[in-house]
Protein backbone atom coordinates (compact mmCIF):
# COMPACT_ATOMS: atom_id res chain seq x y z
CA UNK A 1 0.00 0.00 0.00
CA UNK A 2 1.35 3.22 -0.53
CA UNK A 3 1.23 5.78 2.18
CA UNK A 4 1.77 9.27 2.96
CA UNK A 5 2.92 10.41 6.32
CA UNK A 6 2.13 14.16 6.88
CA UNK A 7 3.97 15.66 10.31
CA UNK A 8 1.62 17.96 11.88
CA UNK A 9 2.40 21.56 11.66
CA UNK A 10 5.45 23.94 10.74
CA UNK A 11 8.32 24.52 13.01
CA UNK A 12 7.93 26.10 15.98
CA UNK A 13 3.71 26.06 15.88
CA UNK A 14 1.11 23.85 16.70
CA UNK A 15 0.91 23.08 20.63
CA UNK A 16 3.35 23.33 23.92
CA UNK A 17 3.58 20.77 26.11
CA UNK A 18 5.27 20.12 29.11
CA UNK A 19 8.90 21.12 29.42
CA UNK A 20 8.34 23.87 26.11
CA UNK A 21 7.22 20.12 23.68
CA UNK A 22 6.56 21.28 20.65
CA UNK A 23 4.07 19.87 18.92
CA UNK A 24 6.09 19.75 15.16
CA UNK A 25 9.09 18.32 16.91
CA UNK A 26 7.47 15.93 18.38
CA UNK A 27 4.71 14.82 15.20
CA UNK A 28 8.72 14.80 13.80
CA UNK A 29 10.06 12.41 15.81
CA UNK A 30 6.63 9.91 15.80
CA UNK A 31 6.80 9.99 12.14
CA UNK A 32 10.30 9.17 11.77
CA UNK A 33 9.99 6.39 13.43
CA UNK A 34 7.07 4.90 11.97
CA UNK A 35 7.57 5.60 8.34
CA UNK A 36 10.97 2.66 8.61
CA UNK A 37 8.01 0.63 10.59
CA UNK A 38 5.36 0.48 7.52
CA UNK A 39 7.88 0.23 5.13
CA UNK A 40 9.73 -3.01 7.08
CA UNK A 41 5.47 -4.07 6.49
CA UNK A 42 5.58 -3.99 3.04
CA UNK A 43 4.17 -1.05 2.24
CA UNK A 44 5.49 1.83 0.25
CA UNK A 45 6.22 5.18 2.46
CA UNK A 46 6.93 9.15 1.70
CA UNK A 47 7.04 11.79 4.07
CA UNK A 48 5.65 15.40 4.20
CA UNK A 49 6.54 17.99 6.33
CA UNK A 50 7.11 21.86 4.75
CA UNK A 51 8.64 23.12 8.32
CA UNK A 52 9.82 26.65 7.00
CA UNK A 53 5.97 27.41 5.40
CA UNK A 54 3.02 29.54 6.89
CA UNK A 55 0.35 27.41 8.61
CA UNK A 56 -2.12 27.77 6.33
CA UNK A 57 0.10 27.44 3.26
CA UNK A 58 1.36 24.18 4.79
CA UNK A 59 -1.81 22.61 4.81
CA UNK A 60 -2.63 23.23 1.26
CA UNK A 61 0.72 22.06 0.20
CA UNK A 62 0.42 18.64 2.08
CA UNK A 63 -3.06 18.62 0.68
CA UNK A 64 -1.90 19.02 -3.28
CA UNK A 65 1.29 16.40 -2.64
CA UNK A 66 -0.94 13.45 -1.08
CA UNK A 67 -3.54 14.57 -3.97
CA UNK A 68 -1.05 14.54 -6.86
CA UNK A 69 2.12 13.51 -5.70
CA UNK A 70 3.02 12.47 -9.19
CA UNK A 71 1.53 16.53 -9.97
CA UNK A 72 -1.82 14.68 -11.81
CA UNK A 73 -4.88 14.39 -9.54
CA UNK A 74 -6.51 12.00 -11.71
CA UNK A 75 -3.74 9.47 -10.97
CA UNK A 76 -4.86 7.51 -8.15
CA UNK A 77 -1.56 7.15 -6.02
CA UNK A 78 -2.00 6.89 -2.13
CA UNK A 79 -4.45 4.42 -0.46
CA UNK A 80 -3.77 6.18 2.94
CA UNK A 81 -2.73 9.33 4.71
CA UNK A 82 -1.90 9.83 8.04
CA UNK A 83 -1.52 13.17 10.08
CA UNK A 84 0.49 13.06 13.62
CA UNK A 85 -0.57 15.61 15.91
CA UNK A 86 -0.75 16.01 20.08
CA UNK A 87 -3.07 17.18 21.72
CA UNK A 88 -2.69 20.39 24.50
CA UNK A 89 -4.97 21.61 27.40
CA UNK A 90 -5.01 24.61 29.58
CA UNK A 91 -5.23 21.98 32.93
CA UNK A 92 -2.57 18.79 32.71
CA UNK A 93 -5.88 16.64 33.34
CA UNK A 94 -6.98 15.93 29.98
CA UNK A 95 -5.28 12.69 28.82
CA UNK A 96 -5.70 10.30 26.59
CA UNK A 97 -5.00 9.43 22.67
CA UNK A 98 -8.08 9.97 19.78
CA UNK A 99 -7.75 9.46 15.84
CA UNK A 100 -9.89 11.85 13.93
CA UNK A 101 -12.06 11.16 10.32
CA UNK A 102 -13.67 12.14 8.23
CA UNK A 103 -15.34 9.46 5.50
CA UNK A 104 -17.02 6.42 5.95
CA UNK A 105 -13.93 4.71 5.14
CA UNK A 106 -11.34 6.76 7.27
CA UNK A 107 -13.52 6.24 10.23
CA UNK A 108 -12.68 2.08 9.69
CA UNK A 109 -8.98 3.32 9.59
CA UNK A 110 -9.05 5.33 12.44
CA UNK A 111 -10.86 2.67 14.12
CA UNK A 112 -8.66 0.12 14.04
CA UNK A 113 -5.72 2.86 14.87
CA UNK A 114 -7.42 4.32 17.94
CA UNK A 115 -7.22 0.52 19.40
CA UNK A 116 -4.32 0.30 19.30
CA UNK A 117 -3.17 4.68 19.93
CA UNK A 118 -5.73 4.75 23.18
CA UNK A 119 -4.30 1.43 24.76
CA UNK A 120 -0.90 3.05 24.88
CA UNK A 121 -2.58 6.50 26.02
CA UNK A 122 -6.12 5.90 27.47
CA UNK A 123 -8.31 8.86 28.70
CA UNK A 124 -10.63 9.80 25.78
CA UNK A 125 -14.17 8.82 25.95
CA UNK A 126 -14.38 8.79 21.98
CA UNK A 127 -11.30 7.67 20.93
CA UNK A 128 -12.45 8.02 17.30
CA UNK A 129 -13.70 11.56 16.35
CA UNK A 130 -15.66 12.64 13.07
CA UNK A 131 -13.74 15.45 12.11
CA UNK A 132 -14.88 16.91 8.95
CA UNK A 133 -13.45 20.79 8.84
CA UNK A 134 -10.25 19.18 9.61
CA UNK A 135 -8.40 20.93 6.95
CA UNK A 136 -6.11 17.63 6.18
CA UNK A 137 -9.05 15.39 5.83
CA UNK A 138 -11.40 17.55 4.14
CA UNK A 139 -9.08 18.47 1.16
CA UNK A 140 -7.68 15.21 0.67
CA UNK A 141 -8.89 12.26 -1.72
CA UNK A 142 -7.08 8.97 -0.01
CA UNK A 143 -8.34 7.78 3.19
CA UNK A 144 -7.36 9.96 5.60
CA UNK A 145 -7.16 9.89 9.36
CA UNK A 146 -5.18 12.39 11.87
CA UNK A 147 -3.52 10.98 15.32
CA UNK A 148 -3.55 13.11 18.09
CA UNK A 149 -1.27 11.11 19.97
CA UNK A 150 -2.33 12.16 23.63
CA UNK A 151 -1.95 15.43 25.52
CA UNK A 152 1.12 17.30 25.61
CA UNK A 153 -0.07 18.89 29.08
CA UNK A 154 -0.85 15.97 30.69
CA UNK A 155 2.46 14.65 32.43
CA UNK A 156 1.74 10.33 31.55
CA UNK A 157 1.02 11.16 28.00
CA UNK A 158 4.37 13.83 27.42
CA UNK A 159 6.27 11.24 28.86
CA UNK A 160 5.54 8.71 26.82
CA UNK A 161 5.83 11.36 23.55
CA UNK A 162 8.89 12.38 24.84
CA UNK A 163 10.91 9.01 25.60
CA UNK A 164 8.67 6.33 24.29
CA UNK A 165 7.79 7.91 20.67
CA UNK A 166 8.93 4.51 19.14
CA UNK A 167 5.59 2.76 21.10
CA UNK A 168 3.34 5.35 19.75
CA UNK A 169 4.79 5.08 16.13
CA UNK A 170 4.57 1.10 16.74
CA UNK A 171 0.57 1.20 17.61
CA UNK A 172 -0.32 3.67 14.60
CA UNK A 173 1.35 0.93 12.15
CA UNK A 174 -0.49 -2.16 14.36
CA UNK A 175 -3.34 -0.26 13.52
CA UNK A 176 -2.45 0.03 9.63
CA UNK A 177 -1.38 -3.68 10.21
CA UNK A 178 -4.85 -4.43 11.50
CA UNK A 179 -6.91 -2.29 9.02
CA UNK A 180 -5.01 -3.51 5.94
CA UNK A 181 -7.12 -6.82 5.26
CA UNK A 182 -10.50 -4.55 5.93
CA UNK A 183 -9.42 -2.21 3.10
CA UNK A 184 -8.61 -5.04 0.74
CA UNK A 185 -12.09 -6.24 1.67
CA UNK A 186 -13.09 -3.15 0.81
CA UNK A 187 -11.61 -2.25 -2.51
CA UNK A 188 -12.52 -6.38 -4.01
CA UNK A 189 -16.37 -5.33 -2.88
CA UNK A 190 -16.27 -1.98 -4.77
CA UNK A 191 -14.46 -3.83 -8.12
CA UNK A 192 -17.16 -6.49 -7.93
CA UNK A 193 -19.85 -3.70 -7.67
CA UNK A 194 -18.74 -1.82 -10.74
CA UNK A 195 -18.08 -4.99 -12.83
CA UNK A 196 -21.98 -5.74 -12.25
CA UNK A 197 -22.81 -2.78 -13.26
CA UNK A 198 -21.25 -2.85 -16.13
CA UNK A 199 -22.78 -6.04 -16.83
CA UNK A 200 -26.19 -4.85 -16.23
CA UNK A 201 -25.58 -1.89 -18.34
CA UNK A 202 -24.79 -4.20 -20.94
CA UNK A 203 -27.88 -6.34 -20.62
CA UNK A 204 -29.96 -3.37 -20.93
ZN1 LIG B 1 -1.91 19.63 15.86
Amino acid sequence: MKIALDIGHVANSGSVGIGGMKEHAAAKTIVELLAPMLRHGGHEVDVYDFPTMGNDAELRAVADVINAPAGDPTVPDYELAISVHFDAADSPTPHGAHVCYTSTKGQRCARCVARYLAELLPGRADTVQYRPKLYILKHTIPVAILCECGFGTNPQDARIIREEPERIAKAICEGVMLWEPIWDEIRAAEEEAARRREELNKEK
